[in-house]
C-alpha cells in the first residue's frame, strides 16, 4: 500500500510526527525496529515546552495521570556545596516544571493517542535497511521484518531513526561532526526512602555523577572521558565502585549492586548536524538530523519541536498536492536549523569549557564564581530555566483535526 508518509524510527521525533500527521488526516506509517519501547536509557526529561505542546493537543491531563515526577528547581552539588541552578516556577506556561518519566512510558502514551486515528499505522519490528530511488528521488524504504525483506513505497520518507541514522547515510546526507569529550556509563542502584532528594548532578574529584529518581531505584550516569571504558575496565570494578561511593557517600554498600560490567551500559555521546536535512522525497528530523549531547537534557524536546514544525509545514502541502516539494522540505530545515545550532553551540561550549576541565582534574572541587552567583541570586536562576525549559524559537501546533 502506498501511504503519504513513511516515518522511520519510533523515538520522540518519529512518534510525535506520526501522531500529528495522522491527527490531520494524513496517511502515515511509523517503522520501529524494536518490538517495544522498553529498552536502554534514552533520556527521561519532558520539558515545559513539550508539556505545552501536549496541552495544545489536549492530551496533557492524560499524560500527567501517568507516574512521573515534577521537578520545579534543578539542583546540583559541586564539592560540598549544593546549589539551585534553575527555577522553572516563573515560566510563562501552564506546566512550570520538568516532568521525569521513563521514555518508554512517554512513547507508549504517544502511540496510544496516535492509534485512535485510522490514518496511523505503527509497524514494530520493522527495520529500515535502505532506501529505494527513482532517479534522484527517494520513493520508499527497504524494510526487514520477521517475515523477511520488503519495500514500502511512500510519497515522503522521514528519517527519525536517531543518531546512527541509516536513512541519512542511505540518502547520502553528510553530517558535520562537532565531537564530544565524554561518554556516559549508565547503571542502576537501589533507592532507599532515607536517601537525599533528587540532586541532578554531583561534581567532585574529577567526576560528574548524575542520579535520576526512578522510585525504587536511582538511574545513575557517570560521565567519563571519551573512549575511556577500556582503561576503566582495566582499573577494575572495585575501583569504579569506590569512585561512585566517594562522590555519593550515602549509597554506601549499595554500590556493590554493580556486580559485573554487564550491569553498566556505555552511552556514547555524539554531537553533529546535517548540512542539508532533505533531498527529493526525504527529510531528516530529530537526532537523525542533529545528534544532541546530553548536556541540558534537551534532545527529546528538540526532537519534539522538529516534529511539530515539520507537521505544521508538511500538512498543508500534503493536503494540497499529496506530496512535499524540495522547497517545502527546505522550509522545515530553515525553521529548525537556527534553534538547533544555538543549542548545540551552547552544549559544545559547556562540553569543552566545563566538562573537559572537570574530567581532567582530580581532588575536591568548589563552584566557580559564576555558578555561585547563579545559585545565590534567585532572579538569575530564571535564565537557565528559560533556556532549558522553553528553548529558543518555540513551536506551537498549528495544524488540527
Ligand atoms: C547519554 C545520553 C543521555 C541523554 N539524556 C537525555 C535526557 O535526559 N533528556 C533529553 O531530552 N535528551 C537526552 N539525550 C538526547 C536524546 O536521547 C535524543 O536527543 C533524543 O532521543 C532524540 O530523539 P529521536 O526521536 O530523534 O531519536 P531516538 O530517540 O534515537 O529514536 C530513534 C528511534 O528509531 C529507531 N530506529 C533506529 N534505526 C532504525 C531503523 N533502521 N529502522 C527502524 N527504526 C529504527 C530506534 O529504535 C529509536 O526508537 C541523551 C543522549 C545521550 C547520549
Amino acid at each position: 500500500m502506498t501511504l503519504q508518509v513513511c516515518v522511520v524510527g519510533g523515538g520522540p521525533a518519529g512518534m510525535m510526527l506520526g501522531f500529528l500527521l495522522a491527527r490531520s488526516g494524513i496517511n502515515v506509517r511509523v517503522l520501529e525496529k524494536h518490538s517495544d519501547f522498553f529498552r536502554d536509557f534514552r533520556g527521561d526529561t519532558i520539558h515545559p515546552s513539550t508539556l505545552e505542546i501536549l496541552d495544545e493537543l489536549g492530551i496533557l491531563d492524560d499524560f500527567l495521570k501517568l507516574p512521573h515526577q515534577e521537578v520545579r528547581q534543578l539542583t546540583g552539588q559541586i564539592g560540598d556545596t549544593t546549589l539551585t541552578l534553575a527555577d522553572f516556577t516563573h515560566l510563562p506556561v501552564r506546566s512550570k516544571f520538568l516532568a521525569f518519566m521513563p521514555q518508554w512510558d512517554f512513547l507508549d502514551f504517544l502511540a496510544g493517542k496516535a492509534r485512535v486515528y485510522p490514518t496511523f499505522k505503527l509497524e514494530m519490528e520493522s527495520e529500515a535497511t535502505g532506501l529505494r530511488f527513482d532517479g534522484d528521488r527517494v520513493t520508499g524504504v527497504r524494510v526487514k521484518t520477521a517475515s523477511g525483506e520488503a519495500e514500502v513505497l511512500d510519497q515522503l520518507v522521514v528519517g527519525a531513526d536517531g543518531r546512527r541514522s541509516i536513512i541519512r547515510d542511505a540518502a547520502g546526507l553528510q553530517p558535520e561532526d562537532f565531537g564530544a569529550p565524554m561518554d556516559v556509563l549508565w547503571m542502576r542502584i537501589s533507592r532507599q526512602p532515607t536517601d537525599p532528594g533528587q540532586v541532578l548532578g554531583r561534581v567532585d574529584y574529577g567526576k560528574i555523577f548524575v542520579m535520576l529518581d526512578r522510585g525504587d531505584y536511582w538511574q545513575c550516569g557517570l560521565v567519563v572521558p571519551k573512549d575511556a571504558l577500556e582503561e576503566i575496565k582495566q582499573r577494575g570494578l572495585p575501583a569504579l565502585r569506590a569512585d561512585i561511593r566517594r562522590i555519593a557517600p550515602f549509597l554506601g554498600d549499595r554500590v556493590d549492586e554493580i556486580k559485573s560490567w554487564d550491569d553498566i551500559k556505555l552511552l556514547t555521546v555524539q554531537v553533529d548536524r546535517l548540512r542539508k536535512w532533505y533531498r527529493k522525497g526525504l527529510l531528516c528530523i530529530g537526532d537523525a538530523a542533529h545528534a544532541m549531547s546530553p548536556v541540558g537534557g534537551v534532545g527529546i524536546n528538540l526532537a519534539i519541536q522538529d516534529a511539530v514544525a515539520a507537521a505544521n509545514i508538511l500538512v498543508p502541502a500534503l493536503r494540497e498536492t499529496g506530496t512535499a516539494s524540495e522547497a517545502v522540505l527546505e522550509k522545515i530545515q530553515k525553521r529548525r536549523e537556527l534553534p538547533t545550532r544555538v543549542i548545540q553551540d551552547g552544549q559544545i561550549a559547556i562540553q569543552n569549557n566545563i566538562i573537559r576541565r572537570v574530567l581532567a582534574s582530580e581532588g575536591r572541587m568548589s563552584p566557580p564564581l559564576l555558578i555561585r552567583i547563579l545559585g545565590a541570586v534567585p532572579l538569575f536562576r530564571r535564565i537557565p530555566a528559560r533556556l532549558v525549559g522553553l528553548g529558543f524559537r518555540r513551536e506551537h501546533v498549528t495544524v488540527g483535526r
